[in-house]
C-alpha cells in the first residue's frame, strides 16, 4: 500500500496551540522584546538580539509533531531522529510517547502501514524516504521550504550536468539529504566544510594534482564513482542552510575564481553556477547578532542552543570574533555567578569555566539563541541571571 504523506499539517493547529505555548513560550521574553529587547536587573544589563530563537521551519516542524500526536493518539508515532537540534524539545516529544528510530535502527525494518513517521525539518535522504514508503508508513513531512529550495537547485545542477559543491557539514542530516538529491537526479556531489577544504578543491581545479590524495581527503564527502578530473569541470554551489553567510560567500568567490582561471571568464557560466541557499532565518539571526555587537557596549555574549546545532555554533563563531562568548546548551549551564558550563567555539567538548561573569561592577551581556531554541529556555536563562544579580 503506498504511503500516505501529509505535507501541510493535519488541520489541528488550534488544538495544539495551547500546549505549544505552555511548553515553549516565555512571558518574560515577550516583555523584554516590548522593552526594546533590553532587560536591566541589578548591575546586569541584558540586550537581546533583534532576531533569535525558533525559526519558521522549526516552528512548523514542532507544530506538526504535536498535531501528529493529537491526530493519531492510538498509533505508534516515530521521529527518524532529532526533529530539531534541541535536547529540550526532543525530550518533550519523547515524553509525549513519540519514539525515536535512531534509538533502535532495526526498528525501521519492522515498521508497517499502521505506523506514523515524522520527517524532520532538515529532511531525510532519498534512501530513507524510500524505505518508509516501501513499508507503507504514514508520513508527516516537516521538511522546511528553505531546505526544499536547496534541493531544487541541486536537482537543477544534476540535470544540467553540474556537480553540486555543497558548503556544509558532511555529517549533518541536512547535507546528507541534499547530497542524496544530487545522486537521485543522476548528478554528483562534493561537500566542502570550510575555506581550507575549498582551497584544496580550487588548487585541483587550477592545476590538477594527486588524484589519489584528493580522493583520500574527500573520500566520505563525494558521490559514488566521483572523479575529480571529470567532475570538477562543471560545478554548481549550494549551501547547507545554516552555514555562516560570510564564509559561504567567500567560498563562492574562491570557486568562481578558480573556474575562471581554468576555463576563462567568457564561458564561465558553462562551468560555474551559484545560488545562495542560506535560509533567510539563518541570515536574519546572523545579521541581528552582528548589529547587536556593533550597536551595544557588550562585555560578553551568551549564545543558547544545542551543541550539535549548526546555526547556533555559527552565531557563537560570529560573537567570539570580538567578545568573550559562552555557547551554552540550556539555562542549567549557568551554574553560578562564578561558574559556567559551555562549549568553546571550534571545540566539540563541554568545559567548565570559572570567573565568567565579572565579580563586581556593571556588566552588559548580549544574548542570542539558535533557530531550534525555544523562548522558554531564553527566559529561564535570564531568570538565572536575575538571581545572580540579586545575590551580588
Ligand atoms: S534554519 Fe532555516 S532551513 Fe533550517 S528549519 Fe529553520 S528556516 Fe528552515
Amino acid at each position: 500500500m503506498p504511503s500516505l504523506i501529509f505535507r501541510k499539517g493535519l488541520d489541528l493547529k488550534h488544538a495544539v496551540a495551547g500546549m505549544l505555548a505552555d511548553n515553549y513560550h516565555s512571558a518574560l521574553v515577550d516583555r523584554i522584546k516590548a522593552n526594546e529587547f533590553t532587560y536591566r536587573t541589578g548591575r546586569l544589563t541584558v540586550h537581546l538580539a533583534r532576531e533569535f530563537g525558533f525559526c519558521y521551519g522549526v516552528d512548523r516542524a514542532v507544530d506538526y509533531a504535536y498535531q501528529t500526536r493529537e491526530r493519531f493518539p492510538e498509533r505508534s508515532v516515530y521521529l527518524t531522529g532529532e526533529i530539531i537540534h534541541n535536547p529540550h524539545v526532543n525530550e518533550k516529544l519523547r515524553a509525549m510517547g513519540i519514539g525515536f528510530l535512531s534509538d533502535d535502527p532495526e526498528r525501521v525494518n519492522r515498521l508497517g502501514p499502521d505506523d506514523v513517521v515524522i520527517l524532520p525539518a532538515f529532511g531525510v535522504t532519498m534512501a530513507t524516504l524510500q524505505q518508509f514508503e516501501r513499508r507503507g508508513c504514514t508520513l508527516i513531512d516537516t521538511t522546511c521550504g528553505s531546505v526544499l529550495n536547496v534541493w531544487k537547485n541541486v536537482r537543477r545542477y544534476a540535470e544540467g550536468g553540474y556537480t553540486s559543491v555543497i558548503h556544509g557539514k558532511v555529517w549533518h542530516e541536512e547535507t546528507q539529504a541534499t547530497a542524496s538529491q544530487a545522486v537521485e537526479y543522476g548528478g554528483r556531489y562534493l561537500v566542502v566544510f570550510d575555506r581550507t577544504e575549498t582551497g584544496q578543491v580550487c588548487d585541483y581545479i587550477r592545476h590538477g594534482g594527486d588524484r589519489a590524495a584528493f580522493m583520500a581527503k574527500f573520500a566520505s564527502a563525494v558521490s559514488p564513482g566521483f572523479d575529480p578530473d571529470r567532475d570538477l569541470e562543471r560545478v554548481g554551489l549550494a549551501n547547507q542552510t545554516t552555514m555562516l553567510m560570510s564564509e559561504s560567500l567567500e567560498i563562492a568567490d574562491m570557486l568562481k575564481g578558480a573556474m575562471a582561471e581554468r576555463f576563462g571568464a567568457t564561458d564561465l557560466a558553462a562551468h560555474f553556477q551559484a545560488f545562495d541557499t542560506i535560509c533567510s532565518a539563518t541570515q536574519d539571526r546572523q545579521d541581528a547578532v552582528v548589529r547587536l555587537l556593533e550597536e551595544k557596549p557588550i562585555d560578553l555574549m551568551l549564545v543558547i542552543g544545542g551543541y550539535n546545532s549548526s546555526n547556533t555554533a555559527n552565531l557563537a563563531r560570529i560573537c567570539a570574533a570580538s567578545r568573550p562568548t559562552y555557547h551554552i546548551a540550556d539555562p542549567d549551564c549557568l551554574v553560578s555567578a562564578d561558574e559556567i558550563r559551555h562549549r568553546a567555539v571550534g571545540s566539540k567538548d563541554e568545559i567548565t569555566t570559572a570567573g565568567w561573569l565579572p565579580a563586581a561592577g556593571p556588566v552588559v551581556l548580549g544574548l542570542t539563541s539558535g533557530a531550534s531554541t525555544p523562548d522558554n529556555l531564553v527566559g529561564a536563562a535570564i531568570a538565572r541571571l536575575e538571581a545572580f544579580a540579586a545575590a551580588s
